[in-house]
């Protein structure tokens, strides 16, 4: 059994009906077993070019699962949760109805052609550390510190819901 850390995100579409029936699949998934669920926290679009002001905001938040699931099969299951809500890939970090990131699972450092583990931008990003430090008080992040040290780091703006 392995303790797994998820980030989900939405800025299209009606975003808490996707969030709620995006954990509920979760929830309802083989080998998934749900432990905690952040609170949700608002942020503004980051794009390749930077921060987006006229994009749709985004809802952000995090889960804690128990999984007997290896972090490939975990992250299959992501990819087809986010495609049974919409999710269509176009431009490189563009809107989108529903986005799971695996952020780390038990600390085991994983980087192939599908999968890189811990999350590669996480340590920066304040929307993923906040509702983060809300599941784990006590999280760190492999080769980068404490949950906690980094979103006091962290420079972009997030806000509890
Ligand atoms: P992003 O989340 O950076 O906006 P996408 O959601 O479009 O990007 O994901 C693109 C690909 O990233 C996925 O198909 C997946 O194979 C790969 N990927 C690598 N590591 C991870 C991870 N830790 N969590 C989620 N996806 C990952
Ligand atoms: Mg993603």
């Amino acid at each position: 059994m392995s303790r797994a850390i998820i980030a989900f995100g939405a800025n299209l579409g009606d975003r808490e009906a996707t969030i709620a029936s995006a954990i509920r699949a979760l929830a309802d998934a083989d080998g998934v077993e749900l432990v905690r669920v952040s609170p949700v926290y608002e942020s503004v679009a980051i794009k390749d070019t930077g921060v987006d002001h006229e994009a749709p905001g985004y809802l952000n938040g995090v889960v804690a699962v128990d999984t007997t699931l290896e972090p490939h099969a975990l992250l299959d299951l992501l990819l087809r949760i986010e495609a049974d809500h919409g999710r269509v890939r176009t431009e490189h970090w563009g809107d989108r109805t529903l986005d799971l990131d695996l952020l780390d699972v038990d600390g085991l450092v994983v980087d192939d052609e599908r999968l890189t583990l811990p999350h590669p931008r996480a340590w920066q990003r304040a929307f993923v550390l906040a509702p983060w430090l809300d599941v784990d008080p006590d999280a760190s992040i492999t080769g980068r510190g404490s949950v906690r040290d980094l979103l006091a780091a962290a420079t972009d703006e997030v806000t509890r819901r």
